[in-house]
């Protein structure tokens, strides 16, 4: 049999990462041991999961634990666990290789980063990047690893300079053993030889990992007396202890969300937070609490403080990990709680759940759909209680996943639309909630409006505002692509319906302005007739005041922004055709009025419609189909005027 071995080039992002970890990295340097570990126990949960519908992958070896070697001499250390380990594809696709859901993100935020050398900890927390900490340490990393129910083993070496040499290899047990050749001591640095120094870090960061982490550790131990050298009086002659080497546990393995509330130090809860969400930012609050009766179960959840990269992949990682009597049985378990709070992070345990469910019956079974409705409330009530500023943090973060609700969750509808802020018109900046809104709605007027798009600022001088402005009503200004799905489902807020700025009629007109429709319908159909294949209908707008034209759409319409969206996304939409809206008292109007009173065949009518509807589309901040055509008759009519 031929064994494979090759050497491979990291992917270039990869080695990015490595650089700025090593670079940025080096005063927090502990947090390795913590990242390690965190993947060993990650492993064996893994396995532990697996194990539940294939028991033979356990085999003799069925008491979990992660052990570390220390070798003060060699300076190494070793960290060993009998997790589900990984296949020789499988070391090939997880180490060396940026994980491929966050890779998107993970691109996008390196580009931010461009040119600085520095990252914070907290952002490459982020990117799940914790096995390349082992590189803040260690000049040289091996990992050596068997996959449960395998029988050859993989050896991965590198010494973090740019290739790594995957090979096939033995080894005795399932799991997988890293070892780490630590870079020179330095004075500044600790010496992560040291027994004491060791146990420090793993009984500040690693505490209530649920599987042991032991050490051998030197102790001293009395000799038994039929060994000691005794004299005729039976006294011991030499010594009466002797030092032995023993396996210790070094964490105490407690389900913090078990404990009493009042024993927890917040120190213990962010510890926590950090272990299971693998974010390094504290998190914004926690909710602790039991619940007894008939839906029995303990919960112990967080909001982070920080939105993650991959916030909107669909395979994004949940972040509520399910036990039952402090025995795990899943993470990333999505059935506890709907997509829109899935930025939660925490623990449920449930006493009363069968261990061997699966992901598949999960979702029917009664106690699941109880948590689920009980979690739901107490997250609402959570939120609800928030004070402003913190939940305006909250908001800037999570409020695009929130606002998902609205449309995916209807029994919720009300409860979330309490929640959503908006930027608007008055706010100067400021997000508003829609019941502050409601209570300053302006004398006479009956819904609540809005305008949609991806850029604040031109929204805010859109030309659909303007009458709206001169009756100096309040618009919310949404710019976020969920709003477009959002506000077809949230027709209403407190009985008022919610009107797009853009869309259908706005009824803002005095009644007798109706009778400009008569008077220039003839010119409309002129008009219409020349842009038949931009626009389905020409009429008088009840939007604009200084603005000569603008594009709108019938109430059920997609918005301009929709189609942007949509486009943007690459779906393949027929033309959509909108309403050329034009302003009956702009002294324009009455002027290309006189031209076609004077001759409905005047060739410049046809020029000035095209001219109309390029600056509707140019106010709204579209782009022109023809920007050399406009150019040219914006030139020829400079002429004129100036002559
Ligand atoms: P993350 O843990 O955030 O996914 P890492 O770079 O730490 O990122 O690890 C990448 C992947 O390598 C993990 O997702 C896991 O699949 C695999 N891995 C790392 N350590 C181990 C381990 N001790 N046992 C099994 N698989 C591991």
């Amino acid at each position: 049999m031929t064994v494979r071995k090759e050497t491979r080039q990291f992917q270039t992002e990869v080695r990015q990462v490595l650089k700025l970890i090593i670079n940025s990295l080096y005063s927090n340097s502990d947090i390795f041991l913590r990242e390690l570990i965190s993947n060993a126990s990650d492993a064996i949960d893994k396995l532990r999961f697996k194990a539940q519908t294939e028991p033979d992958l356990l085999g003799e070896d069925n008491e979990f634990k992660i052990k570390i070697t220390r070798d003060g001499i060699k300076r190494t250390i070793e960290i060993a666990d009998n997790g589900i380990g990984m296949t020789y594809d499988e070391v090939n696709e997880n180490i060396g290789t940026i994980a491929r859901s966050g890779t998107a993100a993970f691109l996008e935020a390196m580009e931010a980063l461009k040119g600085k050398d520095n990252l914070t900890p907290e952002l490459i927390g982020q990117f799940g990047v914790g096995f390349y900490s082992a590189f803040i340490v260690a000049d040289k990393v091996t990992l050596v690893t068997r996959a449960a129910g395998e029988t050859t083993a993989t050896r991965w070496e590198s010494a973090g300079d740019g290739t790594y040499t995957v090979e096939e290899t033995d080894k005795p047990g399932r799991g997988t053993t890293i070892t780490l050749e630590l870079r020179p001591a330095e004075k500044d640095q600790p010496d992560y030889t040291d027994e004491w120094t060791l146990r420090g870090i793993i009984k500040k960061h690693s505490d209530f990992v649920s599987y042991p982490i032991v050490m051998d550790v030197e102790k001293q131990e009395p000799i038994p007396k039929d060994e000691q050298i005794l004299d005729g009086d039976g006294k011991p002659v030499g010594e009466t202890t002797r030092t032995v080497i023993k396996e210790e546990t070094l964490n105490s393995m407690k389900a913090i969300w078990a404990r009493d509330k009042k024993t927890i130090t917040e120190d213990e809860y962010k510890e926590f937070y950090t272990h299971i969400s693998h974010d390094w930012n504290p998190p914004q609050t926690h909710l602790h609490f039991k619940l007894e009766g008939t839906t029995e179960y303990t919960a112990l959840l967080y909001i982070p403080s920080k939105a993650p990269l991959d916030l909107f992949q669909p395979d994004a990682k949940h972040g509520v990990h399910l036990y039952s009597r402090r025995v795990f049985i899943m993470d990333d378990c999505r059935e506890l709680l709907p997509e829109y709070f899935s930025f939660v992070k925490g623990v449920v345990d449930a006493p009363d759940l069968n261990l061997n469910i699966s992901r598949e019956i999960l979702q029917q079974d009664r106690l699941v759909l109880n948590i689920r409705k009980n979690l739901v409330k107490k997250l609402f009530e959570l939120l609800k209680g928030m004070e402003p500023e913190a939940y305006h943090s909250f908001y800037k973060e999570f409020g695009p996943i929130l606002k998902i609700g609205l449309y995916t969750d209807t029994t919720q509808q009300t409860k979330l639309a309490d929640l959503v802020r908006y930027k608007t018109t008055k706010s100067d900046d400021q997000w508003v909630s829609l019941r502050e809104y409601v209570d300053r709605m302006q004398e006479g007027q009956e819904a609540i409006y809005y305008l949609t798009g991806d850029n604040p600022a031109a929204l805010l001088n859109s030309p659909h505002l303007e009458q709206l402005k001169a009756k100096d009503y309040e618009v919310l200004l949404m710019t976020d692509p969920v709003d477009e799905w959002a506000i077809q489902s949230l027709k209403e807020y407190d009985g008022k319906p919610l009107k797009s700025a853009e869309k259908g009629d706005l009824d803002l007109a005095e009644k007798d302005e109706k009778k400009d429709d008569d008077r220039f319908a003839d010119l409309f159909a002129v008009i219409r007739k020349t842009l038949q294949d931009d626009v389905k209908e020409v009429k008088r707008s009840s939007r604009l005041l200084d603005s000569v034209a603008c594009l709108a759409g019938d109430a059920m319409d997609m918005s301009g922004y929709m189609e942007k969206i949509m486009k943007a996304t690459g779906q393949d939409l027929p033309k959509v055709k909108r309403v050329l809206e034009l302003n009956t008292s702009h002294p324009v109007m009455e002027k290309i009025h006189g031209v076609y009173k004077e001759n409905p065949e005047d060739p410049r009518l046809a020029e000035y419609s095209h001219l109309l509807y390029d600056l509707a589309v140019i106010g709204e901040g579209g782009k022109l189909d023809n920007p050399s055509r406009f150019g040219k008759m914006i030139g020829d009519m400079l002429v004129t005027a100036l002559n």
